[in-house]
């Protein structure tokens, strides 16, 4: 049985009293997912109050074209810890991404994705692999600085910042350093984009140069994709820039078994947000299948991160059981292996039994 996976090295609120967490339910499958998910924390007694906030899809469409309101903003500043479903970004009318303005409004500028294979009870060519992605957040090409220079030719500007580079690279040692994991390795494309990814790179291996005792090295961002493909179990903790991060964190919770299993934390100076990797999954939403095990591994990262380890280590053990268990949604069902396949909700019944 594993322990629950580390979300952060930065100060975990210590907390003996019930922590207010900031709800949005997203859109696709997310009221589907997030439904199952806190069926389960109120089953597990996690000392939680919620409050709902609407964003996404059905903002968007009512006409905010940030899928944002005010009432929202309200709770959100209000309160630091939130607890996020998959949204849908409608495809062009110069709609914002809401994900990205979160991120940056809140300065959420880590993106922890810990992905561990779950061998034999999850089908994964890699029994052993256990990465832990952390993404930068906040800068590179989802800076969201686009422009349109002719009707033919458009732009996107990637921004990268030494103290943006200072703050995702430590950030990622310290995590090393306080979960005792040995490696760091630094994914870019330095051989091309000599300045952007160059700076990253740099900034790499002068703060690399503080943690002697932990190996790093660097990898040209397409080899390294390639390697996560091939030998996943030679990483460990991966750092790299925005876009790379969420392509290569997908990468690497589908070679573990499904992306609808890895969660992830979004960590800032004030605020955390946690939801799972994956999008809104438009083609199966409202079929009651979708896996909640990715929201349910953010809700985990939530609460070790607001100190309610124990609870967060019983909720991880039923979940690991269930899965032991045989007890598989449709994306991971695999004949020679699962025992029932099931929808979201009974999943989360089969988890509550078990916790
Ligand atoms: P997706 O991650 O939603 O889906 C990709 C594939 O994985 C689909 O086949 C889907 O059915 C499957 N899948 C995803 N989650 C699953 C789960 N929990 N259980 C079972 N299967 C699962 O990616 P997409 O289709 O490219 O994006 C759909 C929408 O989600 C887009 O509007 C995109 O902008 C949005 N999105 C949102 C977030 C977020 O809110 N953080 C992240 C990524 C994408």
């Amino acid at each position: 049985m594993r322990n629950s996976p580390a979300v952060a090295p930065e100060k975990k609120i210590q907390q003996s009293q019930t922590t207010k967490i900031v709800i949005a339910e997203g859109d696709g499958i997310g009221p589907e997912i997030m439904k199952a998910v806190l069926r389960i924390l109120k089953a597990a007694k996690a000392n939680i109050e919620t409050e709902s906030i609407e964003i996404g899809e059905q903002v968007y469409l009512s006409g905010n074209s940030a899928g944002i309101d005010e009432k929202a903003w309200e709770a959100i500043s209000k309160n630091s810890v939130i607890l996020k479903a998959p949204i849908t970004t409608p495809q062009g009318k110069g709609y914002k991404s809401l994900n990205v303005t979160l991120r940056k409004s809140l300065g959420l500028f880590a993106n922890v994705r810990p992905v561990s294979a779950l061998h034999p009870y999850v089908k994964t060519h890699f029994p052993n692999m256990d990465i832990v992605v952390i993404r930068e957040n906040e800068e590179d090409l989802y800076a969201g600085i686009e422009h349109k220079q002719t009707d033919d030719v458009v732009q996107c500007l990637k921004l990268i910042t030494r103290p943006g580079c200072e703050k995702i690279v430590r950030y990622a040692f310290e995590y090393a350093k306080a979960y005792n994991r040995k490696k760091v390795t630094c994914m870019v494309k330095d051989n091309i984009m000599k300045l952007t990814d160059g700076l990253f790179h740099t900034v790499f291996k002068e703060i690399a140069a503080e943690y002697p005792e932990i190996e790093s090295n660097s990898q040209i961002i397409d080899i390294g994709s390639a390697k996560l493909a091939t030998v996943p179990e030679e990483y460990d903790v991966i750092v790299t820039s925005n876009l790379y991060g969420d392509i290569i964190s997908d990468i690497v919770a589908e070679t573990a078994g499904s992306v609808g299993m890895a969660g992830s934390a979004n960590i800032g100076g004030k605020v955390a947000m946690f939801e799972a990797i994956h999008g809104s999954a438009p083609d199966i939403a409202g079929l009651k299948i979708a896996n909640p095990s990715g929201l349910l591994n953010a809700a985990i990262l939530m609460l070790a991160h607001i100190g309610q380890t124990e609870v967060a280590d019983t909720i991880k053990n039923a979940w690991l059981t269930t899965l032991e268990d045989g007890i598989h949604t449709a994306d991971i069902f695999q004949g020679n292996i699962s025992k029932k396949k099931v929808g979201t909700e009974a999943f989360a019944d089969a988890v509550i039994e078990r916790l």
